[in-house]
């Protein structure tokens, strides 16, 4: 989220990222990173009534802040909370929609200063992952091909387990939590 807000200059009060902890403090408590899920068939774009969005070629949802009008459609529209607004402004006006671009820029020519203002550093065109997965220091988060990324979790979860059968949960949370 730090890593985020500092490769982006993300605007004030917006989290492109944000830990979510569910049982805060209790048994089973888990947290969770999120951020834009970059959807097929994005609910988002399905209700933008000036066609903000667009799929990459990689399959990256981006949007298009000088199309934005900031109805807030796409915020109720997002299961994920993903779509957010500046803090600033005159009360009742919203600004222009902001959300992760998975390190990939928006509509203007990549990596230019233009870019980078509405949107923030453009890695994927420099060939780097998106720097949460790059910096995320247990590799929770990963970034690529999601062929390989699947295989990968898949081989972790044989090999740890999961949930209350995890390497080392007995010992955090204490034998007999159910989760
Ligand atoms: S903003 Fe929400 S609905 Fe749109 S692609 Fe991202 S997670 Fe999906
Ligand atoms: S806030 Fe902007 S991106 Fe979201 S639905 Fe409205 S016009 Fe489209």
């Amino acid at each position: 989220m730090t890593a985020c807000k500092n490769e982006h200059e993300v605007p004030w009060g917006i989290n492109r990222r944000r830990v979510v902890t569910i049982n805060d403090g209790k048994p089973g408590e888990r947290s969770v990173s999120m951020a834009c899920m970059h959807c097929t068939d994005a609910p988002c774009a399905a209700v933008c009534p000036v066609s903000c969005f667009y799929t990459t070629a990689d399959g990256v949802v981006l949007h298009s802040k000088d199309l934005c009008i900031g109805c807030g459609y796409c915020f109720y529209a997002c299961p994920f909370g993903a779509p957010q607004y500046p803090k600033i402004g005159n009360f009742g006006s919203r600004g222009k929609m902001d959300k992760c671009t998975y390190c990939a820029g928006g509509p203007e020519a990549d990596s230019t200063p233009a870019e980078y203002a509405k949107y923030g550093a453009n890695r994927l065109a420099e060939g780097k992952l998106p720097i949460c997965a790059e910096m995320c220091s247990t590799k929770s988060l990963l970034a690529g091909d999601g062929a390989i990324i699947a295989e990968i979790y898949k081989e972790r979860v044989m090999k740890r387990g999961y949930g209350s059968g995890a390497w080392g949960w007995t010992t955090a949370y204490h034998e007999g939590i159910a989760v």
